[in-house]
């Protein structure tokens, strides 16, 4: 038996950056499973702060996201007295840690990684280090309590693989410390919500028309859901519906009663359907779904000493796991002197 594996709960490691407003992507591809884990996991979830300045250096928005992106998440149910809720940048043991696993982290295999291309494209003249070992601290984040389970999007699967090489790299070489941390979720498909105009995924940094956040107003949900794209319908019955189509259906999955969905499909399936009276049902249940999330957030958001107070009790708690773990690093490399 693996010495992690113990009666224990197993624990879990999740982090949202601070770049901005959550929307559906966040809530239906991390949030959601959040809350599920909550129940039955030992769960630490963090706003990932330091990983938001590899893209958002602006220290102006950066308080006002930390606080957002920790309403949210507790608008949306994750409970502070079931999960370990904390700033990144309040358990500096992270860092340590992540200048340990630098040195074991080969700057051809970094280089590789899909999302940091995908960075350097997008933005040639800001190819910062951290941008590059931004897997490595993500792996120092999860092996820093050294957890097991890490849901995330499918974004996010080849960085969780190089968090198991660098485990196992650290394991061989100095003794078992690390497990090896695998993706986690509860249903069969990753959710991958897209943006409403078609272009890529919805994300908190980029394509705000068309993007649903949980802060909008049911005007604002209405407006975009309306100006989602559409085409002239299928012209032959039971056609492939093209990727923009099937989002609006996603979405609907996510938020409407079956029945309606059955509905709109069959529609669809017989070239009956008429997109405008499927947006505006849409629009009306995709409202009483956010709706609630918004106002909730909102009052949190008036409540900064209790947000201060889940934070700085979070932080403890991590700091907590995090100097366990980095003692036993320390100790197992030779870094004890005293
Ligand atoms: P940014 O543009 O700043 O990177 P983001 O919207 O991609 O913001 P992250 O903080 O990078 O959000 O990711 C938080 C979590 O939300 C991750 O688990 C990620 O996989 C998930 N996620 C982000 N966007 C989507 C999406 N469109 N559909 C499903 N899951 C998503
Ligand atoms: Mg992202």
């Amino acid at each position: 038996m693996r010495p992690d594996m113990g009666k224990e709960k197993e624990i879990v490691v999740s982090g949202i950056r601070s770049t901005g407003i959550l929307h559906l992507g966040n809530y239906f591809g991390a949030i959601r499973n959040y809350i599920r884990m909550q129940e039955e996991f030992n769960c630490y979830f963090f706003v990932a702060d330091w990983h938001s300045l590899t893209t958002h250096p602006d220290p102006k928005d950066l308080r006002g996201n930390v606080f957002r992106v920790l309403a949210e998440n507790i608008a949306s149910g994750l409970d502070p007295e079931k999960v370990i809720l904390y700033a990144q940048s309040d358990v500096p043991e992270i860092a340590e840690l992540y200048l340990l696993l630098n040195m074991m982290a080969y700057k051809g295999e970094l280089e590789k990684v899909p999302t940091f291309k995908d960075k350097v494209r997008q933005n040639p003249d800001n190819v910062n280090a951290g941008l590059l070992t931004y897997p490595v601290l993500m792996s120092a984040d999860i092996l820093i309590h050294r957890g097991l389970k890490v849901p995330v999007g499918k974004d996010q699967e080849q960085h969780l693989e190089m968090s198991r090489n660098f485990a196992q790299r650290f394991n061989n070489r100095y003794g078992y410390l690390f497990p090896e941390p695998v993706a986690f979720n509860y249903g069969d498909d990753l959710v991958r919500i897209m943006s409403l105009d078609g272009n890529g995924k919805m994300s908190k940094s980029e394509n705000e028309n068309a993007t649903l956040y949980l802060s909008d107003t049911d005007d604002a949900i209405r407006n975009k859901i309306k100006k989602a794209k559409t085409d002239a319908g299928p012209q032959e019955p039971n056609s492939l519906m093209p990727d923009y189509i099937a989002n609006l259906f996603t979405l609907m999955r996510l938020v409407s009663a079956p029945e309606t969905v059955q509905t709109f499909e069959d529609a669809f399936n017989n070239c009956g359907i008429r997109y405008g009276d499927m947006k505006k049902q849409l629009a009306e249940d995709m409202v009483a779904f956010i709706a609630p999330i918004r106002e909730k957030a909102e009052s949190i958001r008036q409540d900064q000493a209790y947000l201060n107070r889940i934070m700085r009790q979070g932080a403890e708690k991590a700091r907590e796991s995090a100097t366990r773990t980095l003692q036993e690093a320390r100790k197992l490399m030779g870094i004890n002197y005293y």
